[in-house]
């Protein structure tokens, strides 16, 4: 095994130049003053041009040759064979996009991306709309670099879903919105529930701490990892010893951090729980966008907005709030925080309206790649399509098209379809948990997850990149990705919420 060895070492270098870069993003969106702007994007660009350069080389190929030989008797699911199979496929791509184009599109992105920082405050599209149409015009080029492809986005989702292709997503999202169209319309006919409740000031420091005490009791190691704040939360991993969440507090909401801190939360427990084996090599991350999002979704919502979840954790809440919630109950907080509404903000929306969000914006993302709509005309087709499917107004682009910073700091393709896999999954993945371990609902109410957390480990977390998304949803739950759950999840528990008729949900829509 002399050249997986030194494929190996190789491998864990570039992981070392890569992880360096992650800190600086990571120090750039928590502590870095203003005055590193300009030098920091320098680093990163330096960064990721050293790790890519390293990563294509020829002489990573011929390593890659000679350790398929080496592994050529060994299983399919070995460590040794997927870290030659898994690696190959991220070579074959690495290599068919030109170094030229990756500085192209860096370079463009950070100008975008700070263009947009200035534009979404001001409701000034037109100021963006000359940069998003040379993004659109770079992610065509880099689709072009995988001739061959069925549909032009299906190289740009490989990147963050491997595997699934525009159509596959298509029909997924046709049928998942035949289903839920009827459940929004029933609820939404329903009168709105109060929120109040969750709507008053609470002091960070309280939300904070209450915040930590739960991701503690979900299995969060604060030896290998720790929270900071920033304006947009997210997950960063340097090791699978140093897991970073970040999380943003907004005073005039008790509940506004805990439920980003728990879904980081659960993004970070996904990287932690991967075999230490695979440290520093491509294996050591989560499979896919949309697996990872499973993992933040269901200890967010299918854990954090349970009945149960609360019923062992709203007597601390109270503790902590003793002015705001005091004469509170348990059922008006629960209805509070799983409160549904047509809503303007893909972030802030629940969980049942949530997937219309998704869909809007992957439709688009396919219509401009396809040109059958241009950027010209993108926030006038936001605003119509977004009346079409949520009966309300888009009163500014700064809640429109400009709300997400996606197209703005990547490509345009391949970004959102994630949110809604992940919904879906969490939900299969979760049903799957407590058939296997049927004590872990009451597990829950007692405020104890090492149960669940545990099988989530054994059967998802540990195997990091070694499947596929495809392969791993079949040897977990034993069939392909599947609607049932999710659909089965949602009703379940908004049904007695918004008291909801069996015939409702049957109403057909296209
Ligand atoms: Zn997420």
């Amino acid at each position: 095994m002399k050249s997986l060895q030194t494929l190996k070492t190789r491998l864990i270098e570039i992981d070392d130049v890569n992880s360096a870069a992650s800190l600086l993003r990571w120090d750039q969106t928590t502590y870095m003053p203003p005055g590193g702007a300009a030098a920091r994007g320098r680093h990163l660009a330096t960064l990721s041009r050293l790790a890519h350069e390293r990563f294509v080389e020829a002489e990573t190929g011929r390593l890659l040759d000679a350790a398929a030989q080496e592994t050529a008797s060994l299983p399919f699911d070995s460590d040794e064979a997927s870290l030659v199979r898994v690696t190959r496929r991220a070579w074959d791509q690495a290599v068919k996009i030109p170094g030229s184009l990756i500085s192209e599109v860096q370079e463009h992105t950070a100008e975008t991306y700070q263009a947009w920082t200035v534009a979404k405050p001001r409701n000034d599209f037109a100021s963006v709309r000359p940069l998003l149409e040379r993004t659109l015009d770079l992610s065509r080029r880099m689709a072009d670099c995988f001739p061959g492809y069925d549909h032009i986005a299906d190289p740009l989702i490989d990147v963050s879903d491997y595997g699934m292709k525009a159509a596959t997503v298509k029909a997924l999202f046709a049928e998942l919105r035949s289903k839920l169209v009827p459940i929004v319309r029933a609820i939404t006919s329903r009168p709105v529930a109060d929120d109040s409740c969750v709507r008053q000031h609470a002091p960070e420091a309280q939300q904070l701490a209450f915040g930590l005490e739960v991701i503690r009791r979900y299995g969060f190691d604060f030896e290998r990892g720790r929270q900071d704040k920033t304006h947009h939360p997210f997950m960063t991993k340097f090791s699978l010893g140093d897991v970073r969440i970040t999380t943003r507090v907004r005073e005039d909401e008790i509940t506004d951090a805990l439920f980003s801190t728990l879904h980081e939360c659960g993004h970070a427990l996904y990287e932690l729980g991967i075999d230490p084996a695979h440290e520093g090599t491509p294996l050591a991350t989560g499979t896919s966008s949309g697996v990872h999002e499973s993992q933040s979704r269901l200890w967010e919502n299918l854990v954090g907005r349970s009945r149960g979840f609360w019923e062992h954790f709203y007597p601390l809440l109270q503790k902590t709030f003793p002015t705001q919630l005091a004469n509170v109950s348990l059922d008006t907080l629960y209805r509070a925080i799983n409160r549904v509404e047509r809503s303007l903000i893909r972030t802030d929306a629940d969980e049942v309206t949530y997937n219309l969000h998704v869909m809007l914006r992957f439709d688009l993302e396919l219509d401009l790649l396809e040109g059958k709509i241009a950027v010209k005309d993108l926030a006038r087709i936001w605003r119509e399509r977004f009346e079409a499917d949520f009966g309300i107004a888009v009163p500014d682009d700064t809640r429109g098209v400009l709300q997400d910073v996606h197209w703005y700091g990547g490509t345009i393709g391949g970004a959102f379809q994630g949110y809604t896999l992940g919904n879906i999954l969490s939900a299969q993945f979760f049903a799957t948990a407590v058939r296997a371990n049927p004590g872990i609902p009451a597990d829950i109410q007692r405020g104890e997850f090492g149960v669940l957390h545990g099988w989530l480990r054994e059967n998802i977390y540990r195997h990091g990149a070694k499947f596929t998304a495809p392969e791993l949803i079949e040897r977990v739950t034993g069939s392909p990705l599947t609607l049932e759950p999710y659909l089965d999840y949602l009703w379940g528990k908004y049904q007695p919420l918004y008291d909801l008729r069996e015939e409702e949900r049957a109403a057909g829509v296209r």
